[in-house]
């Protein structure tokens, strides 16, 4: 039998394949593109075409395609096949230096938010030779950048990989201060813990709101939902163990480290988190990681949503997005030293990181803004829209006791002079129990939690690589530039510290008394909806930041803000007019039928004997016909709503009325309908409820 060691990474162009494949002098030049970023030559580039080709052309594969990331969020893939004409009427199998280097799909009906003017529709696709090429089916993907002919970032790879440079460019300026010279590269590393639910395709087929949204727009609570908590982390039940089987598989075999997975706290909910990796890989790992999981969920007769909220009154799904940095020697700059010095060095690392993490708030809200993620955040199951740190007690004392240059009341008595006394060993335990703070520190990396599951996290990792790029810099021109290195190095923590605590919280973040502390008492955001932060992030002080480190240029900024706030206010329109076509076609009719024939049965009971009093039936029928009534108005007041979005002045206004106006009208209309679905009979009800749904799958 084969063992997963066997056929791990099988369908990867990975390095073991490249060594074998390639001739030395070929591996070494490519080796340096990868890990050094030089440039690629093109007698190289044809010589690691042709050995992909083979390779690929060896395994079954067909076609090739350039695989990008557009700023849909989702990935894109144009395939061509490997075959070319042979004089005598036969094909050869063909794939050149060029085509794998650059490609040019016809993108031009992808998301641009105006960046591709019609003259330049065509973007082209360049190769990302960080990450492996991986056959798909019968088809070899190249992971792409993808860029405008004017030379701008149209998708989410190309700031990714900018922002990883600026980090380590940043940071190693910071460790040559500290003596270290033999550092080559400070790379960024990610392990994203994936959420999902999976329900059964019967159920899905029978809801326009989950094939047409993601999400259910309406159902009242089932009798049953979390509140036992008997799920998290309960047993596999057999069809979802043969699907993570199956899953796992399929990603071994794309080099994917799928490590853990256990159920979640809601019914039908689970959770797979890979080995962490490069942010470059590790994004693209997270991508293919979701596509897989929604097909390998149909060949199981199943769906796999990675909605943020696909029912309410239940947990919806996020994903922890854990990161630290660490030099191309391996040492993680985020793990606490075991010298003084090293202790130094940390210190200033986590420090960079809170200064990052205050300064730049909104980035981070806006990283993870989505519609669907709106639902979640601050719902006392995810961490509220306000960015807050924990650092845990521990921490938090050492950070007290420089800040305020007493002695550090840890399990010994430790003075907290840097650069003389070894920092006290943090107890990694105690670290990890605050599980509501948006963005807590684990040991030896931060756990970003509020990114929603079906955000990419590209999107959250470019802003906070370039953030504390951003911090790094900072602090790289102060101390390159003092005359004793030690004094300045402790007054910048000192100083990191008193002007950024209010960041760190290490309560319950879940509470309503910190927003209201957060935000009236520390002055931080409460950016509730992406109608609310989007629009910032074209605020000086973060395009200053961001084009400073050519992350982004302005226009690339200008159209991201645009794309992000069309894509909220599509998504929500899509959802507003599946209610209206629900309520009108399904649940009025079913109510007013179900309304009807009890009001027959009446009647016939009264024929029978006229003294009955046919008090529920009455009491019954009054209701639902008032629900009916409320139905109608409310769905006609919706569809009012969408057709004055047509009167709004441009994008931001358009968004501020889907949350003012839009939104609202919704919710009311689905408060009536879920009480009509309490009241009417199920075998009237027009599709599944959430009890049908969420216990589907055995
Ligand atoms: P949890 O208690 O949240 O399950 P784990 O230690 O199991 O925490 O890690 C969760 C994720 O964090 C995994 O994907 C793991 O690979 C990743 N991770 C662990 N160490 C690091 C690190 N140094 N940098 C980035 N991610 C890491
Ligand atoms: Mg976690």
């Amino acid at each position: 039998m084969k063992t997963v060691s066997d056929y791990f990474g099988e369908n990867v162009f990975d390095d073991r394949v490249m060594k074998a494949t390639l001739s030395a002098k070929v591996y070494n030049s490519l080796k340096q593109t990868i890990d050094e970023g030089k440039t690629l030559d093109i007698s190289v580039a044809n010589a690691v075409a042709a050995a992909m080709k083979d390779w690929a052309v060896s395994k079954g594969a067909t076609h090739f395609t350039h695989w990008f990331q557009p700023l849909t969020g989702i990935t894109a893939e144009k395939h061509d096949s490997f075959i070319s004409p042979s004089p005598d009427g036969s094909v050869i199998m063909e794939f050149s230096g060029k085509e794998l280097i650059k490609g040019e799909p016809d993108a031009s009906s992808f998301p641009s938010g105006g960046l591709r003017a019609t003259f330049e529709a065509r973007g082209y696709t360049a190769w990302d030779p960080t990450s492996y090429a991986f056959i798909k089916g019968k088809t070899l993907c190249i992971p792409t950048a993808f860029c405008s002919y004017g030379g701008h970032a149209l998708d989410k790879k190309t700031p990714l990989l900018r922002s990883m440079e600026a980090l380590n460019k940043q940071a190693l300026r910071v460790l040559k201060l500290f003596g270290n010279d033999t550092a080559k590269r400070v790379v960024s590393s990610v392990g994203p813990e994936q959420e999902y639910f999976l329900i059964t395709k019967e159920m899905y087929d029978q809801r326009p709101d989950l094939r047409f949204c993601g999400r259910t727009l309406f159902g009242s609570k089932p009798p049953k939902g979390q509140e036992m908590d008997d799920h998290y982390f309960g047993a596999i039940k057999p069809r979802v163990a043969a699907f993570m089987e199956e899953l796992n598989d399929e990603l071994w075999k794309l080099g994917i480290m799928a490590k853990t997975e256990h159920n979640e706290v809601a019914p039908a909910q689970h959770e797979l988190a890979p080995i962490y990796t490069t942010t470059n890989v590790a994004t693209d790992h997270n991508q293919l990681t979701m596509e897989i999981m929604q097909k390998v969920a149909q060949k199981h007769g199943l769906v796999c949503l990675l909605h943020e909220k696909p029912f309410a009154g239940v947990n919806g799904s996020g994903k922890h997005n854990n990161w630290s940095i660490a030099t191309d020697e391996g040492q993680n700059l985020l793990s606490p030293g075991e010298t003084p010095y090293e202790n130094a060095q940390f210190l200033l690392f986590l420090c960079a990181v809170i200064k990052a993490v205050d300064d730049y708030q909104d980035l981070l809200r806006i990283s993870v803004a989505t519609a669907g993620n709106d639902h979640r955040l601050g719902a006392n199951e995810a961490p509220p829209a306000v960015i807050s740190m924990f650092v845990g007690d521990e921490l938090g004392a050492v950070l007290d006791a420089i800040e305020n240059d007493t002695p550090y009341q840890g399990t010994e008595k430790t003075q907290m002079k840097l650069g003389v006394d070894v920092l006290p060993k943090f107890n990694r335990d105690t670290t990890d129990r605050n599980r509501t703070s948006p963005f807590a520190f684990t040991g030896n990396k931060f756990e970003f939690r509020m990114l929603g599951s079906s955000n990419s996290i590209a999107c959250a990792n470019i802003m906070l690589n370039a953030a504390v790029a951003e911090s790094l810099k900072i602090y790289a021109d102060r101390l390159e530039g003092a005359s004793d290195f030690e004094t300045a190095l402790h007054d910048m923590i000192k100083k990191t510290i008193k002007d950024h605590k209010r960041i760190i919280f290490n309560g319950n973040g879940y509470d309503d008394a910190w927003i209201k502390e957060a935000t009236e008492v520390r002055g931080l955001l409460n950016y509730r909806t992406t109608a609310d932060c989007m629009p910032h992030l074209l605020d000086r002080k973060n395009v200053t930041m961001l084009t400073s480190h050519k992350i982004f240029s302005v226009e690339e900024l200008q159209s991201r803000c645009e794309i992000m706030l069309e894509n909220y206010c599509k998504t929500v329109t899509i959802e507003a007019n599946t209610m209206v076509t629900m309520a009108k076609t399904q649940i009025l009719p079913a109510v007013a039928k179900f309304a009807s024939d009890i009001a027959k049965e009446a009647q016939s009971k009264k024929a029978l004997d006229s003294s009955l009093s046919c008090e529920y039936e009455t009491g019954l029928v009054k209701r639902l016909s008032v629900l009916t009534d409320t139905i109608a108005s409310k769905t006609a007041d919706l569809q009012k709503a969408l057709i004055k979005l047509q009167d709004a002045e441009g994008i931001i206004s358009e968004s501020v009325m889907i949350r003012d106006d839009v939104l609202s009208e919704m919710c009311g209309l689905r408060v009536a309908c879920d009480e009509a679905e309490t009241l009417t009979a199920k075998s009237y009800w027009p599709f599944p409820s959430y009890a049908d749904i969420l216990f589907s799958v055995r």
